[in-house]
C-alpha cells in the first residue's frame, strides 16, 4: 500500500522543543527519507478555533508563526504539502456525516479530551466543537487517507477514534476509508516532554515552553531556571534524576559527540548522570551543557526563519499553493464517501432510473 503522511499543529502559538521532539524533527526525516508517496502538513486552525472562538485573531496571527517554524525545520514544500485546516471544506462535510458514527458516551471517554478539559476550567460549558475535535481529526487524517500520523503520546487517543470511524464506516458503507497508524517517537522522553517547570507536558497552553524561535538569550535565561532537583542544595549533595527536568532534556538532546565536544571529563550521558547521583556536581554545570547542546540543535533553526522572514508573502503564497492541492485530495476522498454512502444522488443515474420505473407500474 502506498505510504501517506498527515500530521499537523494547532496554530496556538509558536512551535516548541515539545513539537520538535514529539512530531516536527521526525517529519523532516520521514519527508527526507523518499518512502513516502505523500506527506500533508496542517495547520489546524479551525480545530483551534473550538477552544479560542472569541480569539481568532490570535489563531490568524499565529499561522504565519507555525509556517515559519516548519519551513525553518526543514519541511520543503517541494516534497510536502503545507495548507490551511479551514481552507479545505471537504473536512468539515466529512466530519458531518462521521458523527453519526460516534456516541457522546465515547468521546466523553477519551482520555486526552477529558486532561484538556480540566485544564481549560470548561467544566460544564464546553464547546461542542472542542468536544468533538476527535472526529474534525478522524476527517483530516482520512481525507488524505493518510497511512501514517507521526505525533506525540498525547494523540494516541485520537488515532484510535480515528480507526474506530474507518472501521465502523468501512462495515457499514464498503471498504472505502484508509485505517491510520500513529508513528510515537522510540525514545519515550521525546513523546512527551515535560515542561521546564517540570509539569508533564512541555505545552503552549501552560506557558513552559523553549520555543524554537527564541533567542539565545530567552533560551539561556529558560534553561538556567529550568526546574531540578529541589534537595540538591549543595554541590556536594547527592541529587536525584526523579523528575529532573534537565536530564529529562538531556536524554532527548544529547549524544555522545556533545559530550566529546562540550564536556570531554565524561565519555556520555551515563557517567554524567552517575556524578551528579553520587554527589559533586553543581546543576549549573549540567544546565551550562544542556544549553550548549540545545543550541547546537536551535542555532540554524533560528538562522533560516531569520531568512524565511524576509519574504513573508512567500510564504502565504506556499500555504496557498498547498491549500489548493490539499483540497483536490480531499474532495476526492469525499466524493468516494458520498458515493459509498449513495448520497451522491445526481451522480447515480441508475437510483433516478429506479425512482422512475417505481411511478411507471
Ligand atoms: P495546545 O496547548 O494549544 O494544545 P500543544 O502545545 O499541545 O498546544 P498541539 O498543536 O496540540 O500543541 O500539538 C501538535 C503536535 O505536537 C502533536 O503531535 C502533539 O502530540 C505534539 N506535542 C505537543 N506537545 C508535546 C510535548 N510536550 N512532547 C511531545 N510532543 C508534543
Ligand atoms: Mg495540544
Amino acid at each position: 500500500m502506498k505510504k501517506i503522511i498527515l500530521t499537523g499543529d494547532r496554530p496556538t502559538g509558536k512551535l516548541h522543543l515539545g513539537h520538535y521532539v514529539g512530531s516536527l524533527k521526525r517529519r523532516v526525516e520521514l519527508q527526507n527519507s523518499g518512502e513516502y508517496e505523500k506527506i500533508f502538513i496542517m495547520i489546524a486552525d479551525a480545530q483551534a478555533l473550538t477552544d479560542n472562538a472569541d480569539n481568532p485573531d490570535k489563531i490568524r496571527d499565529n499561522i504565519i508563526e507555525v509556517a515559519l517554524d516548519y519551513l525553518s525545520c526543514g519541511l520543503d514544500p517541494e516534497k510536502s504539502t503545507l495548507f490551511i485546516q479551514s481552507q479545505l471544506p471537504e473536512l468539515a462535510e466529512l466530519s458531518f456525516y462521521y458523527m453519526n458514527l460516534v456516541t457522546v458516551s465515547r468521546l466523553q471517554r477519551n482520555p486526552t479530551v477529558k486532561s484538556e478539559i480540566q485544564q481549560r476550567n470548561f467544566e460544564t460549558s464546553i464547546p461542542v466543537g472542542f468536544f468533538t475535535y476527535p472526529i474534525s481529526q478522524a476527517s483530516d487524517i482520512t481525507a488524505f487517507r493518510a497511512t501514517t500520523v507521526p505525533v506525540g503520546e498525547d494523540q494516541l487517543p485520537m488515532l484510535e477514534q480515528a480507526r474506530e470511524i474507518v472501521r465502523k464506516f468501512n462495515s457499514t458503507y464498503g471498504e472505502t476509508l484508509v485505517e491510520p497508524e500513529a508513528l510515537i517517537p522510540e525514545n519515550e522522553v521525546c513523546s512527551r516532554l515535560p515542561g521546564t517547570d517540570g509539569h508533564a507536558k512541555m505545552s503552549k497552553s501552560l506557558g513552559n515552553c523553549i520555543y524554537l524561535s527564541d533567542t539565545e538569550e530567552d533560551v539561556k535565561k529558560k534553561v538556567m531556571s529550568m526546574f531540578t532537583d529541589p534537595n540538591h542544595l549543595k554541590i556536594t549533595d547527592p541529587g536525584s534524576l526523579e523528575g529532573n527536568t534537565v536530564f529529562t532534556y538531556l536524554d532527548a538532546f544529547c549524544t555522545d559527540n556533545h559530550f566529546a565536544k562540550y564536556l570531554p571529563e565524561y565519555n556520555n550521558l551515563d557517567e554524567l548522570k552517575a556524578h551528579y547521583q553520587r554527589g559533586g556536581l553543581g546543576d549549573v554545570k549540567v544546565k551550562r551543557f544542556l544549553n550548549a547542546v540545545l543550541e547546537d540543535e536551535l542555532a540554524p533553526i533560528r538562522a533560516r526563519r531569520k531568512e524565511l522572514e524576509k519574504d513573508i508573502p512567500a510564504v502565504y503564497e506556499i500555504l496557498k499553493k498547498g491549500s489548493i492541492k490539499a483540497r483536490e485530495e480531499a474532495a476526492k476522498t469525499l466524493a468516494d464517501v458520498k458515493a459509498a454512502m449513495r448520497i451522491n444522488y445526481f451522480d447515480d443515474e441508475e437510483l433516478i432510473k429506479a425512482q422512475q420505473l417505481k411511478y411507471n407500474s
